[in-house]
């Protein structure tokens, strides 16, 4: 019994499940290839160590069901790994190099390029992959002449009205945020007894914060003993099904917009 591969994203729209012949015929003008970036590195006590992966997949799968069976948006495998070297040295990290992690999408934007795709998306779920990945971007904008597009679901204040401004500001990592979702997506990986509450402390600091507009760079053993950063003990399933419905609704309308898109429409004539 084989029990991967399930829904609209992987059994329809996932890229690979076609033939050489049939992505040679499919229409490249409007076709958005959606390639998911995500990390395996500890979140905790409570949280398996492929979280971010794991939402990452899970929202696709979620965006895919809402997808008209016609839109022509297509998935490729994801990278279940990311630049998680602030994690590095407690266990279960498995980190790329920030070399390794740009050329790897380097070298699948240009892949796609050569099959005749024009649109790529990078749909990134780890805090971690952020600047690289938008650095990438430009890369392949001005190398490949695709047109780039760049999403990390968690900044889409989905969940602005569900938590405390102390929890969205430095709920970071495997917080309320991350730990609701993954109990609404897979309760049995998640380990509610372990589930704690760690904060950095910024009092005193007047400008400083962790990913704020004027900050530090951190490791995460400089901000956290637990390894995380939020309030885990205040998450539900049913918070995390809210903020997966509301992305899941945002994104199907937005890479409708992507897969329409021109880059010569911003200019003024
Ligand atoms: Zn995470």
């Amino acid at each position: 019994m084989f029990l991967r591969y399930k829904g609209k994203a992987w059994e329809e729209k996932f890229l690979p499940r076609l033939t050489s012949h049939e992505i040679r015929d499919l229409d490249k003008e409007d076709a958005l290839v959606v390639l998911s970036i995500g990390a395996v590195e500890q979140h905790g006590a409570h949280l398996p160590v492929m979280t971010d992966s794991l939402i990452g997949e899970s929202t696709l799968t979620d965006v895919f069901e809402k997808l008209d069976a016609s839109a022509n948006i297509w998935m490729l495998p994801p990278i279940s790994y990311g630049k998680s070297n602030e994690h590095l040295g407690l266990p279960g990290t498995i980190s790329l190099s920030a070399e390794t992690l740009s050329g790897l999408v380097m070298d699948i934007a240009k892949s796609l390029k050569e099959s005749g795709f024009r649109r790529l998306l990078l749909f990134n779920t780890h805090g971690g992959n952020t600047d690289l990945l938008l650095v990438v971007a430009r890369e392949i904008r001005i190398v490949t002449d695709l047109m780039v597009f760049f999403i990390s679901p968690g900044s889409l204040n989905a969940a602005s009205d569900l938590l405390s401004e102390k929890e969205l500001e430095d709920g970071i990592h495997g917080g309320a945020y991350e730990t609701s979702i993954v109990k609404s997506i897979k309760p049995c990986w998640v380990h509610d007894d372990l589930a704690t509450s760690e904060f950095p402390d910024l009092t005193g600091l007047q400008y400083l914060t962790v990913e704020g507009k004027i900050r530090f760079a951190w490791k995460m053993t400089d901000i956290s003993r637990s390894g995380i950063a939020g309030d885990a003990t205040i998450a539900t399933a049913q918070m995390g099904a809210t903020i997966q419905e509301r992305i899941s609704d945002m994104l199907a309308d937005a890479f409708v917009e992507m897969a329409s898109f021109e880059i010569t429409q911003i200019v003024n004539p």
